[in-house]
């Protein structure tokens, strides 16, 4: 019965269309970045969780609206129990594309075959630094750098692709390492995103001085290897480069705080409990919950989703455009970033 364009596509006020589901499994982790959970997190109860077969439920509806790109986070992903299947149920909805995910690598090492085998096309993994004793004191977690990185060598072995590092830059903290990321990219062909830090840490600590621009970290990169900017495809959330020496690899930024993309953002974000996000930089939330327990049919629960992102909010695009900095909304452990 269901069938990739066989109902109206997912469209907002602005005419913005939904291609992407970003869902997040559990809010659980087993590492605690300072930048995305509070030191003493509440965790959901598992009743609240939305089970597979109701995400599986619920992304059909999407897939049957033109959602093509499925992208598992959390908390972290490889936490939440048969994962796996998630990732089959997923992968075998008619319309659904590629089913990738957003990870801290730390269980990915005795998890990638299973997942490739399941249907998962591409990963990115976290790394917020080369330096193993200050990555473990980023994320909270003694002696796991190791593990991590074997998991990134793992995901590539068994052919996830594509396999990208995700770095959150913080001033004082990491940003002298953007060069060594760079020298990653070119070593290993990998491509590595850095990513602006945004207002959604735990316990606030959030200042606009700790945000490195994107500009600023591409510049520092130039010094060094010159850079060619590759075509942005639509929707997409990032800028990305190529080293004009060819060498291997390539570098993008995701400067949703300096030069967000509002304007033809394509995404959708599904918390763990059934809540929907239109727009992370806002609070509106849509409970899913009641009508997945209470019976609905699908007809009513997509007419819920219409609603709910016909009101996506415009983006941080229009905070910045009257000069307003965008504000703590929720922690990223909570619906995934
Ligand atoms: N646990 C997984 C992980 O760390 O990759 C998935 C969930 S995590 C919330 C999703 C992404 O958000 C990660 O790449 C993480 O580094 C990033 N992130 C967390 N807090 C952030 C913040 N305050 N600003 C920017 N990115 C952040
Ligand atoms: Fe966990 Fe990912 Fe948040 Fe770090 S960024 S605490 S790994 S959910």
């Amino acid at each position: 019965m269901s069938g990739l364009g066989e109902l109206a596509p997912l469209i907002d006020r602005f005419g913005r269309v939904a291609r992407k589901l970003r869902i997040s499994v559990t809010d659980r982790c087993n590492f605690r970045c300072s930048f995305c959970m509070p030191r003493n997190p509440v965790w959901l109860d598992r009743s609240e969780l939305l089970t597979f077969e109701e995400i599986g439920r619920v992304a059909r509806i999407f897939a049957r609206m033109g959602v093509s790109k499925v992208r598992l986070t959390g908390g972290e992903p490889l936490m939440r129990r048969g994962i796996e299947r998630l990732v089959e149920i997923l992968s075998s909805i008619e319309g659904i594309e590629s089913v990738s995910m957003t990870t801290n690598g730390y269980l990915l090492e005795e998890m990638a075959e299973r997942l490739k085998r399941a249907g998962l096309s591409g990963v990115t993994v976290s790394l917020h630094s080369l330096k193993p004793e200050r990555y473990e004191q980023i994320v909270g977690v003694p002696g796991v750098f190791e593990k991590v990185v074997r998991g990134i060598r793992r995901a590539i072995e068994v052919g996830l692709s594509p396999v990208k590092v995700n770095v959150v830059i913080t001033r004082g903290c990491n940003d002298d390492e953007v060069l060594d990321f760079a020298e990653l990219a070119r070593r290993t062909g990998i491509s590595v995103r850095f990513i602006e830090y945004m207002p959604f840490d735990g316990e606030r600590l959030w200042r606009p001085d700790l945000v490195v621009s994107g500009d600023e970290i591409v510049r520092t990169i130039q010094e060094r290897y010159a850079l060619v900017p590759l075509e942005r495809e639509p929707g997409s959330t990032s800028v990305n480069y190529r080293f004009a020496d060819g060498a291997p690899g390539t570098i993008g930024v995701i400067t949703s705080m300096t030069r967000p993309f509002c304007s033809d953002c394509d995404r959708v974000r599904l918390k763990a409990d059934g809540k929907l996000v239109p727009c992370m930089f806002s609070t509106a939330e849509y409970d899913l919950k009641p009508l997945l327990r209470g019976g609905a049919t699908d007809e009513e629960i997509e007419a819920f989703i219409r609603s709910a992102f016909w009101n996506k909010f415009e983006g941080v695009e229009s905070l910045l455009r009257r000069h307003r900095v965008p504000s703590h909304v929720r922690p990223m452990y909570t619906f995934g970033g």
